[in-house]
């Protein structure tokens, strides 16, 4: 098999001040792609006097970024989504390579999704209103206005690396605040290639800024940088977790992981979940915060949907290299993911689970990231596979009596990301999506089924995060805060 793809290397670094520039460290790290194994570029691993430079200019940059009328504001980011459109096809290839998600079928389509976030972000900002309170004291006014916070820290997973930045960096840019971004080490050069579109379509100097390297190292120092006033984080419960103490005391948006519980009730179409779960199960290779993580299917149809959907997966999912056109799932991302799913499944097997398909590494590929799409028959509560977020392409499929056991087991999860639940009768499922704790329930769809100016986030009190993300909340609840100012008349 073939295993390099034809590409220019990137060689990517800090963009500070308007400027691509050399970092304070000498040391670089190697980017190689999943997919092929094969080096696509190479990183600096910055240092925090590298955070230092990028928060000085984004804080020298936000009096007048933020003086700036949204309209203005918005025109900047009407020509970025004019950059990433003439760079569509290239920036795509780029994350096809680095991060391993097929190229037509995820790539494109993530690119796409960019631009929408920040098409959101320019129609609703504009829409932000302040208020004029009405006063006891007739002699006063007050007005409350509508102010943004001042300097992002922005950092990013390696899943969805521009979706997931454009989610949180567009709103907060067309509110008026000035940006850091962090991106994953292993999806460091398609956000270095973004970045270029800043460069392109002019913003002012410090307006936007990157600095790459590893999340212990510059991220702490983002995180609890005194200058920063608000940090936006997308990635793991225990970096989350971290960083939320980190930055006690500034803003906070922090998007975590969840298990997707898809919960098939006695009346189900399984004509319709079974699409829905090749999807949201293999969509991505389950790398996804939205995945649908665990199946809590009713007895009534736990056989007929186990049957199903095991057809199905063997019928269309055809997992593969990122640029053949037959393939619908491509690599895992990166080694210790595949060692935890290796553990997932090994443990579940040990426990009594059985394999209906798949079960592990796939052989014949240019490296070993490639994960079969995987069914899994007689889970229970103990197995890891069915309370932790595997992130994998594994559907584990765990029997359930009735609705009110599977809302048991929701309850008992640490996660209420989202979740679905399949019923013919509406009325049934609305009262079941009402009880469910997660912030985001279906009916009749995957769990992840959503647009980009709903909100989206975890429930509190959960390990999902704090705060909403997409459509006008997160410009509402993070990146604005409200400012009263009173005058006393005469
Ligand atoms: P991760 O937590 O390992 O890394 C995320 C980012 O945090 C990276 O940029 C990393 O460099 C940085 N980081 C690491 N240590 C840090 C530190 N000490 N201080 C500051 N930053 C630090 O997560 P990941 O593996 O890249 O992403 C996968 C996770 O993201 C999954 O759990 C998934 O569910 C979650 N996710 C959530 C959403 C959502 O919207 N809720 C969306 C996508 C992904």
């Amino acid at each position: 098999m073939s295993t390099t793809v034809e590409h220019t290397s990137v060689e990517a670094g800090p963009f500070i001040g308007g400027r691509f520039v050399e970092s304070s460290g000498q040391e670089r790290q190697d980017s190689v792609s999943p997919a092929t194994g094969q080096v696509v570029g190479s990183f600096a691993l910055g240092l925090p006097a590298d955070v230092d430079r990028a928060v000085a200019a984004a804080r020298d940059a936000f009096e007048s970024w933020s003086s700036l009328t949204v309209f203005d504001r918005c025109r900047y980011l009407e020509r970025l989504i004019e950059e990433i459109r003439n760079r569509r096809e290239e920036l795509a290839r780029l994350l096809a390579l680095e991060q391993g998600k097929p190229y037509r079928l995820e790539a494109l389509p993530e690119i796409d999704e960019t631009i929408a976030n920040i098409r959101v972000a320019v129609e609703l900002a504009k829409y932000l209103e302040g208020t004029v309170p009405q006063l006891a004291d007739p002699r006063k006014r007050a007005f409350v206005y509508r102010v943004p916070r001042g300097v992002v820290a922005a950092i990013q997973p390696w899943n969805f690396p521009l979706g997931t930045a454009s989610a949180q960096i567009a709103p907060a840019l067309a509110t008026g605040n000035t940006v850091v971004a962090l991106p994953a080490p292993s999806t460091t050069l398609i956000e270095y290639e973004w970045a270029r579109c800043f460069e392109a379509a002019g913003f002012p100097p410090g307006v936007f800024n990157l600095v790459t390297g590893s999340g212990p190292v510059v991220g702490d120092a983002m995180t609890a940088h005194p200058d920063v006033q608000v940090v936006a984080f997308t990635g793991s419960v225990a970096t989350g977790r971290h960083i939320a103490a980190r930055a006690s005391g500034k803003a906070q948006l922090i998007e975590l992981g969840g298990n997707g519980p898809v919960v098939v009730l006695d009346d189900a179409d399984l004509d319709a979940v079974v699409p829905d779960a090749l999807q949201s199960t293999y969509g991505a290779a389950g790398q996804s915060c939205t995945a649908s993580g665990r199946f809590l299917v009713h007895d009534a149809v736990y056989d007929e949907f186990a049957h199903r959907l095991t057809e199905a997966v063997q019928r269309e999912i055809k997992l593969g290299l990122p640029f053949d056109d037959a393939t619908t799932m491509g690599p895992l991302n990166n080694a210790p993911l595949a060692e935890k799913l290796d553990r997932h499944l090994g443990t579940a097997l040990d426990a009594g689970a059985t394999l209906l398909t798949g079960g592990g590494r796939a052989k014949g590929f240019p490296t070993d990231l490639y994960w079969e799409p995987t069914v899994l028959t007689g889970v229970t509560e103990s197995m890891a596979v069915a309370v932790e977020e595997t992130f994998g392409p594994i559907a584990p499929l765990q029997r359930i009596a009735s609705g009110s056991e599977a809302l048991e087991l929701m309850h008992k999860s640490p996660y209420g990301l989202c979740a679905a639940v399949y019923t013919k009768d509406i009325a049934r499922g609305l009262t079941f999506a009402e009880k469910a704790p997660s912030g985001l329930v279906n009916v009749n769809s995957r769990p992840g089924d959503t647009e980009t100016h709903l909100p989206f986030g975890g429930r509190a009190g959960k390990l999902s995060g704090i705060g909403k993300i997409l459509g006008r909340y997160p410009m509402e609840d993070v990146f604005t805060e409200l400012k009263l100012i009173s005058l006393k008349l005469g």
